[in-house]
């Protein structure tokens, strides 16, 4: 078969012979006159070498994103239904369970479905489709996706900042199926919580988390745990059932704070005995507390959102976090535990971790790592795209 074909530069043929799948604009010699955008094309090298196959998008910085590098591939319907079967197995047989009904069944790039977001909850499913082509297939994707998981909907809520460099704008509503009534109940791990698939932030319901918050809630047994940038309070839930005495959850969002204490009664606690909910700006909370010297907690969990959106933002981003573990290994007893992530792509693992050093330095406490923790399996990252790597995090002991 032949598509229109894209002519890459003189020596810019290697990153797609190592399958990243994404070429940029700075790399192509001449794109097909006669493709329009979102349409499959073939990517050769200048020598005229048949490389790979993938959408295109002159719109995009990122003009062709790679589908497939096998010639004989056709990008069709049987295309489209292996590769997503292929991304539902993986979840069907690693990470789904009777504890366990939500999670991420397609992982864009690290899928091998570059554009393609997909999360499963309970009975239904949300897309988050994120590039040109993606958006002209969604429909058919939705209807295979439905097929393939036996699910009852599939809303989409596309709203990522991404979407304005591909030329779209932000949807949402319902792909295919029913919609549900309103909230609906998942598990994780054995326990329960609501996600509104139409108004939650993000999609709903962090699941990269799921692991963690046991490995987490593993050393809170008997203490006062402090869950910062709570959203609707997972992590005090897996806390309090690993037997922590009392969480207090801080995040500025009401509205994530009050869907955090149905979740705590959906679980067998009382939001008022066994936790306390405060609205506001953790920076500034805890900077008081360090002022009014206030009781030290046993373990202080800190999961804030992207502070890096871009390399132009990263100094910035950096004295972030810093500055909160800063606080919080002041707030904390000796002996007492540190959780502390970061979802910035943009700040590797090691980054991190010397972010940490410095705030422990500042702080003058002496920290030990007891573990390294990542994104859960359902967050898969292809060997061949680092930037699919986002989610880190470091328990340590505060001493
Ligand atoms: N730990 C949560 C996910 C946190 S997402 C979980 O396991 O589900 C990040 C949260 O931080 C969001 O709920 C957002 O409302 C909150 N947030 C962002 N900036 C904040 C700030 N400066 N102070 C308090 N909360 C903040």
């Amino acid at each position: 078969m032949n598509e229109p074909s894209v002519i890459l530069k003189a020596g810019r043929d290697k990153p797609v012979r190592q399958q990243h799948p994404w070429i940029f604009s700075g790399a192509i010699e001449r794109l097909p006159t006669e493709a329009v955008d979102g349409t499959i094309v073939d990517v050769r090298s200048a020598g005229g070498e048949w490389l790979a196959r993938g959408y295109l998008n002159r719109k995009s910085q990122i003009q062709v994103r790679l589908l497939s590098w096998q010639a004989d591939e056709a990008i069709d319907n049987t295309f489209w239904q292996t590769r997503l079967q292929r991304a539902i197995t993986a979840r069907q047989r690693f990470v789904a369970s009777a504890e366990t009904n939500a999670y991420r069944l397609v992982n864009g790039e690290s899928d091998y479905l570059p554009g393609l977001i997909v999360d499963h909850y309970a009975d239904y499913l949300v897309m988050q489709v994120g590039t040109l082509g993606i958006e002209q297939r969604k429909q058919a994707l939705a209807e295979l996706l439905l097929a393939l998981t036996g699910c009852k909907g599939i809303i989409e809520r596309s709203e990522l900042a991404l979407r304005r460099q591909e030329g779209l704008t932000a949807t949402t509503g319902l792909l295919a199926g029913v919609a549900p009534t309103g909230p609906i109940a998942i598990r994780e791990l054995g326990l329960h919580y609501q996600v509104d698939l139409e108004q939650g932030q993000k999609s709903g319901f962090y699941t990269d988390q799921r692991e963690n918050r046991r490995r987490v809630a593993a050393y809170c047994q008997g203490g006062r745990v402090l869950n910062a940038f709570s959203y609707t309070a997972a992590f005090a839930v897996h806390a309090l059932a690993a037997g922590a005495q009392h969480v207090t959850n801080i995040d500025s969002s009401v509205d994530a704070l009050t869907v955090g204490e149905e979740h705590l009664r959906r679980n067998g606690f009382d939001p008022d005995r066994q936790a306390e909910q405060i609205a506001g700006d953790v920076f500034t909370i805890l900077r008081d507390w360090r002022n009014e010297k206030v009781e030290p907690f046993d373990m202080i969990i800190l999961d804030p959102p992207k502070f890096a959106q871009s390399r132009d933002n990263l100094d910035r981003a950096l004295r972030g976090y810093k500055e909160i573990n800063r606080l919080a290994l002041g707030l904390i007893k000796p002996g007492g535990i540190l959780a502390t992530f970061s979802c910035s792509g943009l700040v590797s693992a090691d980054l991190f971790q010397k972010v940490v050093f410095g705030a422990a330095v500042d702080a003058h406490r002496p920290v030990q790592v007891l573990e390294w923790l990542r994104q859960g399996s359902d967050h898969p990252i292809a060997i061949t795209f680092p930037e699919g790597e986002y989610l880190k995090g470091l328990i340590c002991r505060v001493l």
